[in-house]
């Protein structure tokens, strides 16, 4: 959580071409409807119905200013789904089954289309197995919690460093030891630890990448 990873493919699909998808960003989607259905109290969810009411759930991606927005039953929820409250019980709610079901399928439908850079924790591993390549990112927790409280503050929304770090700890746990499509490095993935490169060096790095690529596939 926090590597940049969203940065990273957004740079990357612009210098290629390609249609950038943050499969993120559908988590915290119905993430938010649970919120604002009343699902979640004292932070318990309420799966049940959650798992009920998810063909009621309306996601949909949308180009607009050359970036992709989310949106929720045709509104721009893209601010909202990047809040600490969201934050906080995307993880538990990307653990269940039926969930991660609804949303593979749509990011499946989404790579017909080819070209695209998606992002996201199973993506190399469940969602696109045969993808072209396959980069897993990593960064130092204090370098990924300092990121994060730069992003939000940029956005305007307000969290403490303490609030953030315990959030993505949180969540990096959740994400690798939940049963289903668990964070975890592809075998045929190429890490990048960029906790010490700006993203001109990432670029360099990708470019040099998609070179070698491009030299073993001619
Ligand atoms: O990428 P981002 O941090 O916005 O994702 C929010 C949450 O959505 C993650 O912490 C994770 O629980 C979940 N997620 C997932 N699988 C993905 C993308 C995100 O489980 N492919």
């Amino acid at each position: 959580s926090s590597c940049g990873k969203s940065s990273f493919a957004k740079l990357i699909a612009k210098e290629i071409g390609y249609v950038y998808i943050d499969s993120g960003a559908m988590y915290r989607t119905v993430a938010l409807f649970a919120l604002r259905n009343n699902l979640i109290n004292d932070g318990q969810i309420a799966k049940d119905r959650l798992v009920q009411d998810l063909r009621k759930i309306n996601i949909s991606v949308k180009a607009e200013n050359e970036e992709n927005i989310t949106l929720l039953d045709n509104e721009n929820v893209e601010k909202e789904i990047r809040s600490i409250a969201v934050s906080s019980i995307v993880s538990e709610i990307s653990t269940i089954p039926k969930v991660r079901q609804r949303l593979v399928k749509i990011q499946k439908e989404i790579g017909k289309k080819k070209e695209i850079v998606m992002d996201g924790r199973d993506i190399g591993t469940v969602v696109f197995p045969d993808a072209e390549i396959k980069i897993f990112m990593k960064a130092d927790a204090k370098i990924r919690a300092k990121r994060r409280y730069d992003e939000l503050k940029a956005k305007g929304l307000q969290a403490s460093i303490e609030e953030i770090t315990s959030n993505i700890r949180e969540r990096d746990y959740i994400d690798s030891h939940r049963e289903i499509s668990p964070l975890r490095q592809a075998g045929d993935a190429v890490v990048l630890d960029n906790s010490y490169m700006t993203f001109d060096e990432q670029m360099v790095w990708f470019k040099n990448l998609l070179s070698d690529k491009r030299l073993m596939t001619i």
